[in-house]
């Protein structure tokens, strides 16, 4: 049998692609080496967001005062428990994934894949053969040559951290990006000492500085210990040595030391070179369309390293299918949202106000608390939030939405629509939000920019 489609890789850009293309009538295969769903569902977005849920309402507990309730004795958390409501949710979605997979008529095969020629693949012995191949082999936790680090027990990496089923005392965080920062955020809320050891000025370098510059406050606030533009040097056993801003030697150590540096695409094995498909270590490289530089070969999601997120791989996936059977697609990926899950959350689409700058575009900006909204004030007792607006100076187009502050995961969707719409100022006048929600408070700095 000849597949219209063979994907490698059952994450949300692999699994969700596999899925569309069978329910447009086409004959699907799909590789899977380990289990469906992928970094996001197994150990990545899943996982943490439960976690972090838990975290919350420890935190609700904590604060239950400010809403008229009185908590006798002291609310703690349990991780051994959370890790049990953690397994379940993942488990449940997991089934789900598959039952999906089923009903669209996917064939799913589990095994590891490797490409064998333009149109074909090996797995586990045997030859199949496609019109189009999607690789969407993900990601994984990268290694940086840090002494002492590998093979080293009291290292964990984003997989082995989501484990552990007792809260250590003290943790000991590499890297001020967006994986680090949550971890950091669920362990320091939990009662955990954490210190967060990270080469750049700044955190989390792809969020708007002003709003990075509150994440950074509120995280401090949490009692989370940064060290800034400093650089890990080595490790030794449990101890974390650093060069401070001074160049001085310093040194941290903690129960566990999370190497949060980055992702690495998974290509080893793959079959890559043998075809010269186009790649280099950050990723297969791909246009708008999906396509590599091979007629036929596809790619979507991390293995690219062109947006480290679910929902881009997703979209990608799509984008990759529509262009392989005749429907005209791309990506925009200026109207992609990306979201930090800390307490509190940030969430940003389209541009920041130093690329508007450092692209010379004239713009306008609003910068408003998200108490404006009556509904933060109910739902965020004595918390605070910002939200900023940035505009095309002339014509009061979208450009940037970027917001810290409960709820904003959830309503910088409209922003994003509104970007991907091309939507200016006066257009959002004429759209009405229901009250009272925090979103209210979106449209208000949207009119004040
Ligand atoms: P993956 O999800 O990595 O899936 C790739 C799959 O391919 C894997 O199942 C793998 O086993 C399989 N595979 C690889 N090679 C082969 C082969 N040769 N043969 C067969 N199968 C193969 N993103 C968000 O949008 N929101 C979040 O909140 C978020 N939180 C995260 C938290 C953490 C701790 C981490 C690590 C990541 C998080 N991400 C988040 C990122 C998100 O998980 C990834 O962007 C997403 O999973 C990428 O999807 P993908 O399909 O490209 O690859």
């Amino acid at each position: 049998m000849i597949y219209d489609l063979l994907v490698i890789g059952a994450g949300p850009g692999g699994y969700e692609a596999a899925a569309y293309a069978a329910k447009m009538g086409k004959k699907v295969g799909l590789f899977e080496k380990n289990v469906l769903g992928g970094t996001c569902l197994n150990v990545g977005c899943i996982p943490t967001k439960t976690l972090l849920r838990s975290a919350k309402a420890l935190e609700d507990c904590h604060e239950a005062s400010l809403y008229g309730i009185n908590i006798v004795g002291e609310a703690t958390l349990d991780l051994a428990a959370v890790q049990v409501r953690k397994q379940q949710v993942v488990s449940t979605l997991g089934r789900g994934v598959g039952a999906m997979l089923k009903g669209a008529g996917v064939a799913v095969i589990k095994a590891e894949a490797h490409l064998h020629g333009r149109n074909k693949i090996e797995a586990a012995g045997k030859v199949y053969e496609a019109a189009n191949i999607l690789i969407a082999t993900g990601s994984v936790p990268a290694t940086p040559r840090i002494p002492g680090l590998s093979d080293n027990p009291s290292v964990l990496d984003s997989t082995g951290i989501l484990a552990l089923d007792k809260t250590p005392k003290e943790l000991v965080v590499i890297g001020g990006g967006v994986i680090g920062l949550e971890f950091a955020s669920f362990f320091a809320s939990i009662g955990c000492i954490v210190s967060i050891v990270e080469m750049l000025p700044n955190i989390a370098p792809v969020v708007d500085a002003e709003i990075g510059k509150k994440l950074l406050s509120e995280l401090k606030k949490a009692g989370i210990i940064f060290h800034l533009s400093c650089k890990v040097v080595r490790i030794e056993g449990n101890i974390l040595v650093f060069l401070d801003q001074d160049g001085k030697e310093q040194k941290v150590s903690g129960d566990y030391i999370l190497n949060a540096t980055g992702r690495s695409p998974v290509l080893k094995g793959l079959g890559l070179e043998e075809l010269k498909v186009d790649f280099d270590r950050k990723g297969i490289k791909t246009d708008a369309f999906g396509h590599t530089n091979l007629p036929g070969i596809w790619a979507c999601g991390d293995v690219t390293g062109r947006c480290l997120l679910a929902h881009a791989a997703t979209r990608e996936g799509i984008v990759a299918v529509n262009n392989m059977f005749g429907k005209a697609d791309r990506m925009r990926y200026h109207a992609i949202p990306s979201v930090i899950y800390t307490h509190p959350e940030v969430a940003q689409v389209g541009a920041t106000e130093e690329e508007l700058k450092a692209k010379g575009i004239a713009y306008r900006k609003a910068v408003m608390p998200a108490a404006i909204a009556g509904r933060f004030m109910i739902d965020y007792a004595g918390k605070g939030g910002t939200i900023k607006v940035l505009v095309e100076e002339k014509y009061g187009q979208i450009l940037g939405v970027h917001a810290i502050g409960g709820c904003c995961s959830e309503f910088i969707a409209n922003a994003s629509q509104m970007i991907e719409l091309e939507l200016r100022v006066d257009d959002v006048r004429q759209i009405v939000f229901p009250h009272p929600t925090v979103s209210e408070a979106l449209k208000e700095t949207i009119l004040h920019a």
